[in-house]
């Protein structure tokens, strides 16, 4: 049985006073939660003060971003050695924004995974299509390519020390969620294929949907086969919300 994984990712939001509400509302109600894994990325300013109030409970906490450099002069960059010192487990690689607005391409993120694997971290890779590329029927193509970008370089068996999101980009944001139809047909394609070339690591593998998830449709999405939980943006925002998203995980494992 795979656990699933509901990870918040804050995005650019929010003050300290705000933040650390946030981690006290999320650590009052994280009891709740008996068989789901809970995660939160808040921005890299954040983390330390996740660190804090996170250690020792059972509440992970990661980044949003790594660097593909290790140190030196790379003004602005965060190593993953750094998020290693301050507690994360995760961090996201390859988010839709980044590609779109920093210019990640293919290769940095599949380098960015490499270089949060080789560090102990844990990458969430985000793979989505635009809304152009599912209309004009590319969906699969272009989660293949991202895929096939980190197999290339790492091969299929690295992907066992990672976990997927498929986030469609057209949903994240937009209040626009996939069906649980459109999700499972694109997760079960990713699991299809990493199992054409590591069976076992398919099998294992946490494939989360991101886009527009709210408590009100996380329960029939994650009741899907090939959904393993949700990468959440707009919803991890408010304790309330982003528990009651935790609970549907929790119950779809029920
Ligand atoms: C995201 O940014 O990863 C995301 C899924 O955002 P939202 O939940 O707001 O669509």
């Amino acid at each position: 049985m795979r656990v699933p994984l509901v990870a918040g990712n804050w995005k650019m939001n929010g003050s300290r006073a705000s933040a650390q509400d946030l981690l006290t509302g999320i650590k009052a109600g994280v009891g709740q939660i008996v068989r789901a894994e809970v995660a939160v990325c808040p921005p890299f300013v954040f983390v330390p003060m996740a660190q804090s109030a996170l250690e020792g409970t059972v509440v992970r906490w990661g980044a949003q971003n790594l660097s593909t450099e290790q140190s030196g002069a790379f003004t602005g960059e965060v190593a993953a050695s750094m998020l290693k010192e301050f507690g994360c487990h995760y961090v996201i690689v390859g988010h839709s924004e980044r590609r779109s607005l920093y210019a990640e391409d293919d290769d940095t993120v599949a380098k960015k995974f490499a270089v949060a694997r080789a560090a102990g971290l844990v990458p969430v890779l985000c793979v989505g299509e635009t809304l152009g590329e599912r209309e004009r029927g590319v969906t699969e193509e272009v989660v293949a390519r991202q895929l096939d970008a980190v197999i290339g370089l790492e091969g299929a068996a690295a992907l066992a020390d990672g976990v997927i999101a498929y986030e469609p980009v057209w949903a994240i944001g937009t209040g626009v969620t996939a069906t649980p139809d459109q999700a499972q047909e694109v997760h079960a394609f990713i699991r299809g294929r990493v199992a054409s070339r590591e069976p076992q690591v398919a099998g294992g593998l946490r494939i989360l949907y991101g886009g527009s998830m709210k408590p009100d449709n996380a329960a029939e999405l994650m009741a899907k086969p090939d959904i393993d939980g949700g990468l959440i943006g707009g919803a991890s925002l408010k304790a309330s919300d982003f528990l009651a998203i935790c609970k549907a995980a929790d119950a779809a494992v029920a």
